[in-house]
């Protein structure tokens, strides 16, 4: 389970204001990925008085503090996902789809790394590029099948 972000700033010296709590929640009831607009939009409906500017300086610190990572997944624009215990994905290329697996070799890795490096992991994200299930099938049923459809070229 993860520790509460508003524990993680307080034992950072950092103080929770009306408008940061309200980030904090939004944050922790989102998705995998939230975009600093959504944030921004789930936010004022807690705190109405709720600035971009505070949305923005809560997510920086967020991200210094290792809690956050900013990511661009294509058609979504800018977001940020956690990365505390690890945030793995796949991006199609063609659609711009992201699918999240658990799956992950990190724990032999992590281990690997601390021995030949003397780094301590903290975190770690995973993305995997390529195309999803469904725009290769969409491949297979517009390509003209290659051996009925396609005549034999002559000379080359
Ligand atoms: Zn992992
Ligand atoms: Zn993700
Ligand atoms: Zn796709």
């Amino acid at each position: 389970m993860r520790e509460p972000l508003a524990d993680r700033l307080r034992e950072t010296g950092h103080k929770i204001t009306g408008p940061r709590r309200a980030v904090l929640h939004v944050l922790e009831t989102a998705g995998q990925h939230v975009s600093p607009a959504e944030v921004l939009e789930q936010g004022r409906a807690i705190y109405p008085a709720l600035s971009r500017a505070t949305v923005y300086r809560t997510l920086d610190l967020l991200v210094d503090l290792g809690v956050l990572r900013p990511v661009c997944t294509g058609a979504r624009g800018s977001q940020v996902v956690f990365v505390e215990g690890g945030h793995h994905h796949m991006i199609c290329l063609d659609c711009g789809a992201v699918i999240h697996f658990d799956a992950c070799a990190m724990d032999d890795l992590g281990q690997s790394l601390a021995e030949r490096f003397g780094f301590q992991v903290k975190s770690h994200m995973l993305e995997v590029y390529g195309r999803c299930e469904d725009c290769q099938k969409k491949m297979h049923a517009t390509a003209p099948s290659p051996a009925s459809s396609s005549p034999p070229r002559k000379g080359g």
